[in-house]
């Protein structure tokens, strides 16, 4: 049984994938936040991995990590930046989550002999892990996201148990489509007819939509705001206009244009608690990131880069929007220019073009392609003293350069790439190699939030203002603890450790060497939003801008 009153609200897409479902969930609740409701959302993927940390990035987009540890899609990264919420495990499934647990129990003897279909127990699983995840967050409203579109096979069972919800709480549960609205170049006019076979789709599954929104690349007219009520079956008023526009974070005061929380509070017989609803501090941020005086230009540096733009900007979306949260805040707008570290290797002259960047960024990042064209970026960004920051991969190549060029150790490696050498100086800890020779790569890597101690004085202390801090993980290999003094004695700080002084979080060059060049072992994006930018990329954007002077 669920809580009195509890009420959900599943968003599913019509047409065609990448309508930009996540950021529409993500702005309804914003919107019902403003409002004063306490909301949970959930990121439902229709796909068998058990979770998204053996997915590929240039595929699937950014691998988003929790504080739990639990490697997700890069929509529960949009949910925690738009509601400030730290998310956790039971607020994302995917099907391989569901089908796993079911068939463990199965194994177990857990059904008592049953024959175990699909039909009742994978939607009885289902509801009770959306139960679970409201019962932990003790919210007023689920906002449940079902990935992938209507008619496709593999998210019918999620769809399924939505609709028995529906019946069993049909004032409590209501449906949310997000579609799509083409205009074709050679008829010029907003077609609705996809739209209309979408919905009929989900009619079939015994799902009516409550609300429509109408993504496209025009703003929706009244006549055909009128044609889709009429065809679909609903209120004019429930068909929400949604054009494409420049920024996401525009998305929810676009959508309250046409009133899209009144209609929600109306379809699920809620009435406002008690807050003003007008989005005041959200809109102070939209204004920020329109009102800016100065432009920065940041180098990413990587070798991820052979796969086109598009994919990029989701590989790396945490990061890109980390930069931007900590830039508007403070009057810049940053241009992130992504740089293949290959050319570096083929070109070596060509690493002097860096000095036209303002900042230097080194992501996170697995294995050899490209790291010496990485390692050269930081060496210039070392010696010319632009303001660098490293990103897990980026403070191990940061401390790799430092052992080579610095300290003269000239085979300093990373045990990734070569653990033959005689400084082997990130290396592999001995729990990590033991997941590795069994082949355990799911969900094996040091993962999710860990404590750190901050030393005094430094950059990282400053820029925090307290001795410890919590981050999140997402690596398997280490500084190794045989180096450490040799490092620090040549000048490299490690300015975070692990409270047990064991584990190395975060390095850095002293302030009278270099203005700002620091490295962390974990991943800040991860932590960084819109109305609370994250004070690391805070303080880099703030080199950034004294270096542009
Ligand atoms: N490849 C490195 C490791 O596994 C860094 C990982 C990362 O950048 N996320 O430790």
């Amino acid at each position: 049984m669920k809580k009195k009153n509890h009420k959900y609200i599943f968003v599913v897409g019509g047409v065609m994938s990448g309508v930009g479902k996540g950021i529409a969930s993500s702005s309804i609740g914003k919107i019902l936040q403003s409002k004063g409701f306490k909301v949970n959302p959930i990121k439902v993927d229709p796909y068998l991995n058990v979770d998204a940390g053996t997915m590929n990035p240039t595929e699937h987009g950014e691998v988003f990590v929790l504080d739990s540890g639990l490697e997700t899609d890069q929509d529960m990264g949009n949910y925690e930046r738009f509601l400030e919420l730290d998310l956790k495990s039971s607020d994302y499934m995917t099907s391989g989550t569901i089908y796993y647990h079911i068939i463990q129990k199965e194994r177990a003897m857990g059904y008592k002999g049953k024959c175990v279909d699909p039909l009742p127990f994978i939607t009885e699983e289902i509801m009770r892990r959306w139960k679970k995840a409201a019962d932990t967050h003790e919210s007023d409203v689920s906002l449940i996201e079902i990935g992938g579109t209507i008619g496709d096979y593999q998210n019918i069972m999620f769809i399924e148990a939505a609709r028995i919800l529906k019946v069993k709480y049909p004032q409590d549960v209501m449906f949310v489509m997000v579609s799509y609205l083409p205009v074709p170049g050679s008829l010029g006019e907003m077609k609705t007819r996809p739209t209309q076979n979408a919905v009929r789709q989900l009619n079939s599954y015994g799902v009516q939509p409550d609300v429509i929104i109408a993504r496209g690349p025009l703003p929706l007219d009244f006549k055909r705001k009128e044609k889709i009520a009429f065809s679909c079956s609903l209120p004019a008023e429930n068909v929400i206009s949604a054009p494409d526009i420049k920024s996401v974070y525009d998305v929810p005061l676009n959508f309250e244009k046409d009133k899209i929380g009144s209609v929600i509070l109306k379809t699920l017989h809620m009435r406002p608690k008690g807050a003003n609803g007008d989005l005041t501090e959200w809109k102070q941020f939209v204004n920020k990131s329109k009102n800016y005086k100065t432009d920065i230009k940041i180098a990413v540096v990587g070798k991820y880069f052979d796969t086109g733009d598009f994919v990029l900007s989701d590989a790396y979306i945490s990061v890109i929007e980390a930069v931007k949260f900590s830039s508007y805040w403070q009057g810049a707008r940053p241009e992130l220019v992504w740089i293949n570290s290959k050319e570096y290797e083929t070109d070596p002259k060509k690493v002097k073009n860096l000095s036209e960047y303002d900042g230097i960024i080194v992501p996170g990042g697995f294995g050899e392609s490209g790291i010496e064209g990485v390692i050269m970026a930081i060496e210039f960004a070392r010696k010319n003293k632009i303001p660098y920051l490293g990103l897990c991969y980026g403070m191990q190549l940061a401390v790799i350069e430092f052992c080579r060029n610095v300290i003269g150790w000239k085979d300093a490696h990373t045990a990734e790439i070569n653990s033959q050498g005689s400084h082997v100086v990130i290396d592999i800890m001995p729990e990590q190699k033991k997941l590795l020779e069994d082949n355990k790569y799911g969900a094996s890597m040091r993962l999710g939030a860990y404590p750190a101690q901050l030393k005094k004085g430094t950059h990282a202390q400053n820029a925090y203002g307290t001795d410890t801090i919590s981050e999140r993980h997402r690596h398997r290999y280490e500084v190794n603890p045989a180096f450490i003094e040799e490092i620090e004695k040549h000048g490299m700080v490690f300015s975070g450790t692990s409270p047990d002084g064991r584990l190395m979080e975060i390095a850095e060059l002293p302030q009278d060497v270099h203005p700002f060049f620091l490295g962390t072992q974990f991943h800040p994006e991860f932590k960084a939003r819109p109305l609370h930018p994250h004070p690391l990329f805070s303080a880099f954007i703030k080199a950034v801008l004294k270096h542009k002077k």
